[in-house]
C-alpha cells in the first residue's frame, strides 16, 4: 500500500506542522536513539561543521551530530550510551581502489612484501613452503623488483627455494609473475614459446625463459595454478571482510573483474550479500579489454541492472592504458633514462580504440576508470574521458584515472577542467628500495620529482580519492594515512620524507578516504560525512590522530567499526556489547 503523503484530517494536519516547526535535530522529529556516542573527537567530513562530540544513531541511521546535550535529547529508555573518551570518530573509510577477490585469495599465499633481499624472500617461501606440504603448488606475492639484482627474479633463485613443486610468485603490483622451473615446465613454457599480445616472457642472452613474466605473459602460468574451490574461497572471502572491518573500511570500490572472474567469483558476492555477510559495501566494475567489447558493456550494464542495493551495487567498467614504471611497461612521453631503447613503453591500446571504447562505456551510461601510470597513459586517459563527453554531452559521469603514478605538469589542470577523479593509492609512494632504486631510476631524476602528485593535483582542484589497491599493498588506511602524511616509510625513512612537497594534511587525507570516495561511488549522499541522516558507517580510533603527532597513526588502535549501526568489529578491549 503507498504510504499517504496527505494528512487525512485537520488534526493530523496540525500535527505534522507542528513536527516540521520543530527545531533541527530535535528530539520529537524521530524515535529515541539505539545508540549514543558520547565524549568523543569527532570528525565529521562535513565543511560546515567539522568537528563534534556526540552522535545519536537510530536503526542503520545517524539521528543527530552535535554536542553532548543534543545528543542526550535522542535518549529513550532502551538506548545504549557509549563513553567514547575522546577517541577519534570519522564517517567508515572507503577503499576508492581495491581487488576484493584477490585479496580474499591471497590471505592464502605467502606474502613477500615485506622482505627486501633474495635471501629473506627465499627464507619466508622456504618456510611457507615446508608448512604446506600438501600443496600441489607453492604459490605467493608481493615481492618487490628492488628486491633482485637488476630489479627481476629468475627462477634459479625460486628453484633453490622449492625445488619439487611448481612455484609462482606474483609481483606485488601484478604486472609481473615469477615462476619456478617446474611452473615453467607445467605450463609448457619453453624457448619457442611465443609472448602474448601484450606481454612478454623475459628471455636470457641465449632466449632461454629467465622464470620472469610480464604482463599479459603472466597469464600463460597463473592459469595452471591451482584455484582454491568454492568452499574454500567463500571462507577467504568472509575473512577479507572481517580483515577490512578490522581496518575501519566499511566501503570499498573494486577494480575490474574480468567476465571469467566474474562468473567465477561474483556467486561468492552475491551468497556473502544474500546471507548478511557483506559487511563492507561493494562497488564493483567490469573490465575492458582491447578488442571487442560490446560482452563487457552488456554484461556491466546487466549488472548494474540487477545489483542497486547499499551493500552490492556495479555501475563501472576499467581499462588498462598502460602497465607499470617499474617493468617499463607504463607510457611515458619521453624514453625511458635507464634503458631508451625500451623506447616510451607500450599502452595496451591504440588511442583510437581506447576513445571509442570509453565512449560507447560512457553513452552506456557507466562510469568509466582507467588505469594510466605513465605520463603518456594518464594523458591518453585524459583524452579519452575528453572525447567520450564531448560525444555524448553534459551528464554527470565521473570518470576516473586510477594511480597517475608520474604526470605531466600541463595536465593537472584537465582533472578539474574535465570533472574526472584523480584515484590514488597513498602506500604507492611509500618510499622503499623499489621506489627509490627501481621506480626513480628508470624515470630519471626530473620525472621522478613529478611522482605521485597528490598536493600538485589538489592544489589544481583535482578532486582525489584514496585507496590501496589491496592485494598490492596492504588494505589498512592506517598506513595509507600515515604515508599521505608524511611521505616516509613506517621506519621513518628518508629523514623529512620522499619529495615532502607532495604529502597532504591528515584532514585532506580522511576526506579522500571518506567523502570523497563516496563521491566517486555517486553515494556522497548516504554515506561518507557523519550528517543526520546519513548511513550509521563510521570507525573509532583511539588516540585522536588529529591531535597526536604522525607517528601516532601507525600505533592507533581500531576500537570499533559500524556499518548500518551495527558493530562489525569491536577491540577486545573496547566497550560493551552492541546489537
Ligand atoms: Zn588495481
Amino acid at each position: 500500500m503507498p504510504k499517504r503523503l496527505i494528512p487525512a484530517t485537520a488534526a493530523a494536519a496540525a500535527a505534522v506542522a507542528a513536527a516540521l516547526a520543530l527545531p533541527s535535530g530535535g528530539p520529537a522529529a524521530s524515535p529515541p536513539a539505539d545508540v549514543l556516542l558520547l565524549g568523543g573527537n569527532l570528525w565529521t567530513g562535513e565543511t560546515d561543521r567539522p568537528r563534534a562530540t556526540a552522535l545519536a544513531i537510530v536503526g542503520d541511521r545517524i539521528a543527530y551530530v552535535g554536542d553532548e546535550a543534543g545528543a542526550l535529547a535522542h535518549r529513550g529508555p532502551l538506548t545504549r550510551t557509549l563513553a567514547l573518551q575522546g577517541a577519534l570518530v570519522t564517517p567508515g573509510f572507503e577503499d576508492s581502489h581495491i581487488h576484493l577477490m584477490s585479496g580474499a585469495l591471497s590471505l592464502d599465499r605467502v606474502d613477500l612484501i615485506e622482505d627486501g633481499s633474495v635471501a629473506a624472500i627465499q627464507d619466508r617461501i622456504r618456510r611457507f613452503a615446508a608448512e604446506r606440504p600438501e600443496k600441489p603448488w607453492v604459490l605467493g606475492r608481493g615481492w618487490l623488483y628492488g628486491a633482485f639484482p637488476g630489479g627481476l627474479p629468475t627462477k634459479e633463485q625460486l628453484d633453490a627455494a622449492v625445488p619439487d613443486r611448481p612455484a609462482y610468485m606474483e609481483c606485488y603490483d601484478g604486472h609481473t609473475g615469477w615462476a619456478n622451473s617446474r611452473a615453467l615446465a607445467a605450463a609448457g613454457i619453453t624457448r619457442d614459446t611465443p609472448d602474448p599480445p601484450n606481454g612478454a616472457i623475459v628471455r636470457d642472452a641465449r632466449g632461454e625463459p629467465t622464470g620472469a613474466l610480464k604482463e599479459a605473459a603472466v597469464a600463460l602460468v597463473e592459469s595452471h595454478a591451482p584455484v582454491p574451490g568454492d568452499a574454500e574461497r567463500y571462507d577467504l572471502l568472509k575473512r577479507a571482510l572481517r580483515l577490512l572491518n578490522s581496518q575501519g573500511i566499511t566501503a570499498a570500490q573494486d577494480a575490474g573483474y574480468g567476465l571469467a572472474d566474474l562468473a567465477r567469483e561474483l556467486p561468492l558476492l552475491e551468497r556473502a550479500l544474500g546471507e548478511g555477510r557483506l559487511t563492507v559495501r561493494l562497488r564493483a566494475s567490469v573490465q575492458l579489454s582491447p578488442g571487442p567489447v560490446d560482452a563487457a558493456l552488456a554484461e556491466a550494464r546487466r549488472l548494474a541492472q540487477r545489483h542497486r542495493g547499499p551493500r552490492l551495487r556495479f555501475g563501472a567498467v576499467k581499462a588498462f592504458v598502460d602497465g607499470v614504471v617499474e617493468a617499463r611497461t607504463a607510457a611515458l612521453l619521453a624514453p625511458y633514462a635507464e634503458d631508451p631503447a625500451q623506447g616510451r613503453g607500450h599502452p595496451n591500446w591504440e588511442p583510437a580504440a581506447l576513445t571509442a571504447a570509453a565512449t560507447e562505456a560512457d553513452r552506456a551510461g557507466l562510469q568509466v576508470w582507467l588505469h594510466a601510470i605513465g605520463d603518456r597513459g594518464v594523458r591518453m586517459a585524459l583524452d579519452a574521458h575528453e572525447a567520450a563527453a564531448r560525444a555524448n554531452g553534459a551528464r554527470d559521469r565521473r570518470g576516473r584515472i586510477e594511480h597517475i603514478e608520474t604526470i605531466d605538469p600541463a595536465d593537472h589542470a584537465r582533472f578539474a577542467a574535465l570533472g574526472v577523479i584523480a584515484s590514488m593509492q597513498p602506500l604507492h609512494a611509500n618510499p622503499d628500495q623499489n621506489n627509490a632504486d627501481v621506480w626513480s631510476r628508470n624515470l630519471g631524476k626530473e620525472r621522478a620529482s613529478r611522482g605521485f602528485g597528490w598536493r600538485s593535483l589538489e592544489r589544481a582542484g583535482a578532486r582525489l580519492v584514496f585507496g590501496s589497491d589491496w592485494p598490492v599493498v596492504t588494505s589498512d588506511v592506517r598506513r595509507g594515512l600515515f604515508c599521505a602524511v608524511t611521505r616516509k616509510t613506517r621506519d621513518g625513512k628518508p629523514d623529512g620524507g620522499w619529495l615532502p612537497e607532495q604529502a597532504v594534511t591528515l584532514e585532506s587525507a580522511l576526506r579522500h578516504y571518506t567523502i570523497d570516495a563516496a563521491y566517486a561511488a555517486f553515494e556522497e549522499g548516504e554515506r561518507g560525512s557523519l550528517r543526520a541522516g546519513k548511513r550509521a558507517d563510521l570507525v573509532v580510533l583511539s588516540p585522536d590522530l588529529l591531535a597526536s603527532p604522525p607517528e601516532a597513526i601507525l600505533s592507533s588502535r581500531v576500537l570499533l567499526t559500524l556499518l548500518d549501526g551495527r558493530v562489525v568489529h569491536r577491540a577486545a578491549e573496547f566497550g560493551p556489547d552492541l546489537p
